[in-house]
């Protein structure tokens, strides 16, 4: 049994949803699919969930927002006409104007209720569609199904107890077309993920099935050993294992989000990327455990947007707990740490520059320049992390001689090196404006 998600761009019009709708009835082993709100349909066109959310907004103030209204209406309904199951439209536009005029008691109950009604309405079209063509499938209600979320509103998590609910769609004897991207609270509200989040839909009903394949439908044809909007025509990745894809999402590898392996990496679920566009197309398969290991590096990522807490005490390393009060700091601010490569008496702390506003900054360095009597605390911004990643790195000496060679050949500053225990990948901290330069010097020194 197969678990086949589809994302926007594969659900953008009538023709892509045709696209999709082959795709399904031409494998019968394809029974639970999961489907995003319709996305761009050109460069320029904008998401359902984007237009959602700005309805959403311009209701919080009060305003009307017909124009808006009529402007994603006019897309499902075209839709609609387009696959000849106009008489579902009707349906479609009266539960979109019961949520999107309802009274709003609560911001964030209105705003995650307002934005799932784009993959509410997408599955209810493909079910839809997919009767009309003549193949059994009905649309899966998230609350009847089971599908129960932590109250945190815009980012949930999955229950736990909603796996052994969600199992027996593996009885059904029809197509379920389920929404993505949102479930609901034990109190019945409905609650998303956060945002790309059908893609953790997909993985928790492959999870709650055991299915033998999660199929992650996308719009391109595999997975690049790097971004190929830095290097032309970039080596392909047929197979790659979780946690080397982990290490590269973690750096700007976005074909996935970042949260959606995991219920497929507990039950062993591989995932395969495929192209909605070109069906034919390999794609890449995420597995446990690679078949082959014919290139050393498997993938190179660089991301923007960090930045380093740096702080100096002379004889730190004898501080008993001194680690664990700067810790604190950052804990109480609400500040998560990504990385901590440490010297005797200094320690760097890689944050992202977006959870860490000047405002905490200020008072972050207030604190521990007061509480740790420290001799230096400073915050340098404008990092990038920069990853080789491959699970032969393990078993090779000099890999990391190879990258850092290579980069100080190209006159690239190393503001710090990092290996985690695994060695599986090592990052290497540099200023933004190297950031595609290291990327793109370091795939040629591996590829
Ligand atoms: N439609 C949602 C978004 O645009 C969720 C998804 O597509 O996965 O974020």
């Amino acid at each position: 049994m197969k678990v086949a998600k589809f994302g926007g761009s594969s659900l953008a019009d009538s023709t892509q949803i045709k696209k999709v709708c082959d795709i399904i009835i031409s494998d019968e082993d394809r029974r639970i699919i999961v489907v995003s709100a319709p996305g761009k349909r050109s460069a320029s066109d904008t998401k359902i969930t984007d237009m959602l959310i700005n309805i959403g907004n311009l209701r919080l103030t009060g305003a009307e927002a017909n124009a808006e209204f009529d402007a994603i209406a006019k897309r499902f309904e075209d839709i609609c006409a387009e696959l000849n199951i106009s008489f579902l439209f009707p349906s479609i536009k009266e539960h979109m104007k019961d949520i999107i005029y309802s009274n709003i008691n609560d911001k964030d109950r209105f705003m995650d209720a307002v934005k799932s009604l784009g993959e509410d309405c997408s599955a209810r079209v493909v079910a839809g569609y997919l009767n009309t063509i003549g193949h059994k499938a009905s649309y899966c209600n998230p609350k009847l199904a089971g599908l129960l979320l932590s109250v945190s509103f815009g980012r949930a998590k999955v229950l736990p107890d909603s796996y052994d609910r969600l199992s027996i769609l593996r009885e059904s004897d029809e197509i379920c077309v389920f929404p993505g991207f949102y479930g609901y609270s034990p109190e019945g509200e409905i609650i998303t993920f956060s945002r790309g989040g059908s893609d953790i839909s997909g993985s928790i009903l492959a999870a709650a099935v055991n299915a033998d394949i999660y199929e992650n439908w996308t719009d391109v044809d595999c997975v690049y050993a790097v971004n190929p909007c830095l290097v032309e025509r970039p080596f392909p990745i047929r197979e790659i294992t979780y946690d080397e894809m982990r290490e590269l999402a973690y750096a700007g590898f976005s074909v996935l989000h970042e949260e959606a392996l995991y219920p497929a990496f507990r039950k062993g679920i591989p995932v395969h990327i495929l192209n909605t566009n070109n069906p034919c197309c390999q794609g890449t398969k995420i597995v446990a455990k690679r078949k082959n290991y014919d290139s050393l590096v498997t993938g190179i990522a660089g991301e923007k947007g960090f930045c380093t807490l740096n702080i100096k005490k002379y004889l730190m390393n004898r501080e008993v707990g001194f680690a664990v009060k700067v810790f604190q700091i950052l804990a109480d601010e609400g500040v998560s740490i990504e990385h901590m490569p440490s010297g005797i008496d200094s320690i760097s702390i890689v944050l992202r520059s977006s959870d860490f506003s000047a405002e905490k900054e200020r008072r972050v360095i207030e604190r521990i320049s007061l509480e740790l009597e420290v001799d230096e605390v400073v915050v340098n911004r404008n990092l990038s992390i920069v990853m080789i990643v491959g699970e032969a790195m393990a078993n090779t000496v000099g890999t990391t001689a190879r990258a850092a060679t290579a980069l100080s050949k190209a006159g690239i500053n190393l503001e710090i090196i990092n290996q985690g225990a695994s060695e599986i990948s090592v990052m290497f901290g540099v200023k933004d404006e190297y950031c595609d330069y290291a990327v793109r010097v370091l795939y040629r020194e591996f590829f």
